[in-house]
């Protein structure tokens, strides 16, 4: 063939094949699955391309997928006619992990992670998943409104590297043959197929097509031998998820979808499906996955929702419609606000964009206000996004409250470094008399739990939430109140009990701060100028002494953040 090169995997390629190849045996039909959403996207993009150049669908404007399969040569056959491929681009996505951030990902991990079959579900498999099935792949593809010379064939075993080389084809999209390893087989079975096709992608709009032999019969009922006549038949629903009616999809619709959309590969924790008619119109289906993306705090991680206009895809990742503190939620928004020449640049600027935004900060804080009436799903949230949900307040000030009952924190109520109490559960509990909600920054939780500054709250039966993650002072620089309670930083400025203290007390520290004066001038003076003052203080009921920090002063973690960073 003309032009013909052999090239390499990229490494993290041949690691991912591994790692694929031996951790999802067990789950080996998803290989459809990517190859028809691949198919699916393709044609999406050529969608969006055509409308400003109707030439691109080179007189064939009905978007399809096919499928096909040949029991005796055990290949299976994914064809559309979508977007297609450029030699260049066969080579790069075809031999490398295009997905910023998973090569990256890929290259950090070692031996013995590589072991894990479980990171697998980190990233979306794609297009490599076929040498799960198969020993050896041929893609086909010329690109849309190309010429018929400029066709590519890519052919591989899947064992180290891959082969292109020109092709001449008459329609452009792109066409898929594997061809199975024996013990694959069962997936060259037209039952087989149409069943996975529906489990899996009945969501998408382009149809999916199977051939359909019919045979004509004679009046005695036997077939007519050469009157075999073939059509295409829709296998899938095909209409998009997020159009139906929340009524009509089932949760496995709803799981497989997640899926689609968010290159996982496993279920999501919640979702929410939304159309909203009236002044701001758009239908958004957002999720909640169940486990972290490995680019979640990643500067250029992906996020962001698939962005639809009247049902017309345009791009993958628009961040621009939630805040970044709700970078984990995933899913789709359609809406007839936007125009379909619609840019990045442009979203920018567009004045809609800002109050979808809004709309679906708010979707997504309902969602996960549901989600909390269930303590374990609720908690299994926490525990993957519960600091990123801790940048809220800092950013989104509009929902600070929202986004403080959706908080869970560690507590001297259970002493455990789970961070599993809201601050409804604390006001729930606060004593009579207790007006302020108390809590300690400390750089681990046993360094908080075991803090000198507790132990007048400790004798005195007040709870004390345990703050230990990084960002905490940065988010209760950001908190000031919850339901009118404010927030007390108990290692900060005067110890105020308020009405939990009686008058007694009150006298009785007065009268120690008294008798104690000359104690406390000697200790000043031996401590000279490391310190600013030193007080007689019923903080403490056990431990001698403690350092306590003015009330506005920025506090040890602040500290060693604006140090890090260079102030
Ligand atoms: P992803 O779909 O997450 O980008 P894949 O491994 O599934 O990753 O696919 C890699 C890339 O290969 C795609 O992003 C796309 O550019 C290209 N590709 C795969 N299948 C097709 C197809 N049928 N038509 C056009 N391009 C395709
Ligand atoms: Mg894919």
């Amino acid at each position: 063939t003309a032009h013909e090169e052999t090239l390499g995997f990229q490494t993290e390629v041949k690691q991912l094949l591994h790692l694929m190849i031996h951790s999802l045996y067990s789950n080996r039909e998803i290989f459809l699955r990517e190859l028809i959403s691949n198919a699916a996207d393709a044609c999406d993009k050529l969608r969006y391309a055509a409308l400003d150049n109707d030439a691109l669908y080179e007189g064939d404007s009905e978007l399809r997928i096919e499928i096909e399969h040949d029991e005796k040569t055990r290949t299976v056959t994914v064809r559309d006619n979508g977007i297609g491929m450029s030699r260049e681009e066969v080579i790069k996505n075809l031999g490398t992990i295009a997905r910023s951030g998973t090569a990256e990902f890929l290259k950090q991990l070692s031996g013995e992670q590589q072991k894990d079959a479980r990171l697998i579900g980190q990233f979306g498999v794609g297009f490599y998943s076929s040498f799960i099935v198969a020993d050896e792949v041929t893609v086909r593809t010329r690109k849309a409104g190309g010429d018929k010379a400029e066709g590519v064939e890519w052919r591989s075993r899947g064992e180290g590297e891959f082969t292109v080389a020109d092709l001449e084809r008459e329609v452009h999209g792109t066409e898929i043959v594997l061809h199975l390893k024996k013990d694959a087989k069962e997936f060259a079975d037209d039952f087989r197929l149409r069943s996975l096709v529906r489990k899996y992608s009945d969501h998408i709009e382009v149809p999916v097509r199977m051939p359909k032999v019919e045979t004509a019969r004679d009046d005695e009922g036997n077939e007519i031998e050469g009157s075999e006549v073939t059509t295409w038949e829709t296998v899938n629903e095909a209409t998009a998820l997020w159009v139906r009616s929340k009524g009509e999809i089932s949760d496995d619709e709803y799981k497989a979808f997640y899926k689609h959309v968010a290159h996982d590969f496993s279920d999501p924790l919640t979702w929410s499906h939304n159309k909203v008619e009236g002044k701001l119109e758009y239908t958004s289906l957002l999720y909640v996955p169940g486990r972290a993306p490995f680019d979640l705090y990643e500067r250029d991680g992906s996020r962001g929702v698939k962005l639809y206009v009247q049902r017309v895809f345009i791009m993958d990742d628009a961040e621009q419609f939630l805040p970044l503190y709700l970078r984990f939620v995933k899913g789709v928004l359609d809406t007839r606000e936007l125009s379909l020449n619609v840019s990045r640049e442009l979203l920018q600027q567009d004045p809609k964009v800002e109050k979808i935004k809004s709309a679906l900060t708010k979707r997504a804080l309902d969602m996960l206000k549901k989600l909390a009436k269930d303590k374990e799903a609720y908690q299994t949230f926490w525990n993957v996004f519960g600091s990123v949900l801790k940048e809220g307040p800092a950013e989104d000030f509009a929902n600070r409250e929202k986004i403080a009952a959706l908080l869970r924190f560690s507590s001297t109520h259970t002493d455990s470094a789970t961070q599993d109490q809201s601050l409804a559960d604390y006001v729930a509990r606060m004593q009579e008399g207790q007006e302020k909600i108390y809590y300690i920054v400390a750089d681990g939780f046993n360094a908080a739990k075991s803090s000198p500054h507790l132990e007048i709250f400790r004798k005195k039966g007040i709870e004390v939430l345990l703050l230990h993650d990084r960002i905490d002072e940065w988010l209760m620089s950001h908190l000031h109140e919850f339901e009118g309670k404010r927030f007390v930083d108990v290692a900060k400025g005067e110890l105020d009990l308020g009405e939990i203290e009686g008058e007694d007390e009150k006298k009785a520290q007065e009268e120690t701060a008294k008798a104690k004066e000359a104690l406390v001038k000697r200790v000043k003076e031996a401590l000279g100028d490391a310190v600013q003052e030193v007080k007689v203080t019923h903080r403490l009921t056990d431990s001698p002494a403690c350092v306590v920090l003015p009330e506005h002063e920025m506090g040890f973690q602040m500290r060693r953040i604006m140090e890090a960073a260079g102030q």
